[in-house]
């Protein structure tokens, strides 16, 4: 009898827990990620010297590698630094910029990746996509898998706390982009990947669900765990469609219009997928997605983040040309500007009652 079945590739290691630092050289000693310990680990210039004094001693074969931003540049100068040396793997120690430039310099010099995150900004952690500022705004370019992914939870409850909630916002809005993604199967028969579906909606909805706090090693459990599902959802879905819908154009749509005013990610797409819920038809959804959002301290509406509302109703109406071809409930509708603006009165009016 034919076993059929499809392999998904996925990361070797994921160590979440506090602690994980201080074994994070077994795991890199590993024989399938690194046999002759030689190791590029690439750091922020600033907050990564105290990880680097920290970690030296028990990494001896490691090269060190300084990363100056989160550009497309700061990537490819990267890989330059890395390409003459014979390393095993690169490791990405730090936060998004850090992690993003690491697994596009791996990608290049053709090297597994060990994605050490010392924060939870977003789904990226374990995601095949790094996310680099370019010429023409911002670029998401795709990258393998990470091969090990370690969490320190006393690492990441260090830092400030505005990481964790834009973690919450890009894991809760899961749920609004899976929605989005069925809606277009309905609509317009797009194929949706049930697996890759039903990841993102668990890692989305455990969140959303979860009773505990912030500062609770539990919640934080949970949260990078959705955060890690998250990004198999997309490696198995080839595409970020499980994790991005209309809660995401929305967030672009500021991003591109508003420049240098961008709160975090994980605030906007937290935003955009508690309105784009209320857009679906799903009222008690959406007030479930705000009440859970206030609870950790993120924003439900846009003057919580300084745009004014016609600001966010220009970024609503401009959300689907951030990206073209993708079928959200934005698209689905075709709000008018004079439509777009009630329906925002509306849900916020919801929300706020
Ligand atoms: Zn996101």
């Amino acid at each position: 009898m034919p076993v059929l079945t499809r392999l998904i590739p996925s990361p070797l290691v994921v160590d979440v827990r506090p602690g994980a630092l201080d074994d994070l050289a077994s795991v890199l000693a590993d024989q399938r990620i690194s046999q002759s310990g030689k190791l590029a680990v690439a750091i922020s210039d600033g907050s990564g010297a105290r990880l680097r004094r920290r970690l030296e001693p028990s990494l001896p074969g490691a090269a060190w590698f300084e990363v100056g931003g989160g550009t497309i540049d700061d990537a490819v100068r990267l890989a330059d630094g890395m390409k003459s040396g014979r390393y095993d793997a690169v490791v990405g120690l730090g936060g998004g910029k850090v992690i993003d430039c690491a697994k596009f310099a791996a990608a290049r010099v053709g090297l597994p990746m060990v994605a050490v995150a010392t924060n939870l900004s977003h789904d990226g952690i374990c995601s095949p996509v790094s996310i680099l500022d370019n010429d023409a705004g911002r670029g998401s370019y795709g990258v393998p898998t990470p091969i090990a992914l370690v969490v320190d939870l006393a690492v990441i409850r260090e830092a400030p706390i505005r990481f964790v909630r834009s973690g919450i916002g890009d894991a809760v809005s899961n749920v609004s982009a899976v929605a989005d993604w069925e809606l277009a199967h309905r609509v317009n028969g797009e194929k949706v990947d049930g697996l890759a579906a039903a990841l993102a909606r668990q890692a989305g909805e455990a969140v959303l669900r979860h009773p505990g706090g912030c500062g609770d090693d539990g919640f934080l459990t949970v949260l990078t765990e959705g955060l890690v599902l998250s990004g198999i959802a997309m490696t198995i879905a080839g595409h970020t469609r499980p994790s991005s819908g209309a809660c995401h154009e929305i967030s672009h749509a500021l991003d591109l219009l508003y420049p240098g005013r961008a709160a975090s990610h994980g605030e906007q797409v937290g935003i955009g997928a508690a309105f784009a819920t209320y857009l679906r038809g799903d009222r008690e959804g959406s007030l479930l997605m705000a009440g859970t959002l206030r609870r950790h301290g993120l924003p439900v509406v846009a003057g919580e983040i300084g745009f004014g509302d016609e600001e966010f109703v220009r970024a609503v109406e401009f959300a689907p040309q951030t990206r073209p071809g993708r079928y959200t409930i934005l698209e689905h509708l075709g709000l008018s500007p004079a439509r777009a603006r009630e329906a925002y009165a509306e849900y916020v009016a919801a929300v706020s009652g």
